[in-house]
């Protein structure tokens, strides 16, 4: 799924919990490298200087790929969106601080959301769930991105999904803003 409806599902599920930023923020940790190191790369190559480049659009498509190949981004995606990796920071936490709501367990609940989410939206680029233990990879029937795997009916769903659950939110707020009127 990408970054930015990972973190509207997690403000909308932990829309009424302490710590929300927490819980945003985990859900978006995962996908932070490729914003950081799509950024270090691009400044890297000068990759802003396109008024030279003969063929701006190709260099972009050869940095987003050589962004996923290289080694940084390639095994903090791989750790980011590990089970395993997840599992171990979460028991380090659980015995530092209990298992009550804190920031750190907030940013653990919002990054196994992302784990979830991404197992179910991924096929082909699936990462390895229990990295790097092991190679076992479930790959979903649906691609949140990719046509071949059913990315149309998906992102249909997905905004609808999203106006429907604004729509929502915003009569709440209309629900808030005017109680009903106390008989006197
Ligand atoms: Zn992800």
């Amino acid at each position: 799924m990408n970054t930015f409806h990972h973190g509207y599902w997690t403000f909308f599920a932990a829309r009424k919990q302490k710590h929300l930023g927490w819980f945003i923020f985990g859900s978006v940790l995962p996908d932070l490298v490729y914003y950081v190191m799509f950024i270090y790369l691009a400044i890297a190559r000068n990759a802003w200087q396109v008024i030279d480049d003969p063929d701006p659009m190709r260099s972009l498509f050869g940095l987003v790929h050589d962004l996923f190949e290289h080694p940084v981004v390639f095994v903090l995606r791989q750790a980011g969106h590990s089970i395993f990796v997840w599992a171990i920071v979460f028991v380090i936490v659980i015995v530092w601080k209990g298992f009550r709501l804190t920031k750190g367990t907030a940013l653990l609940y919002g990054w196994l959301g992302h784990i979830i989410l991404d197992l179910l939206t991924h096929v082909e680029d699936a990462v390895p769930m229990f990295y790097p233990v092991s190679s076992y990879t479930f790959r979903s029937k649906v691609s949140y991105w990719d046509d071949e795997h059913y990315a149309r009916v998906f992102s249909i769903i997905n905004t609808t999904l999203i106006l429907l659950s604004l729509l929502y939110l915003f009569i709440q707020k209309l629900r808030k803003k005017r109680p009903f009127t106390k008989s006197s």
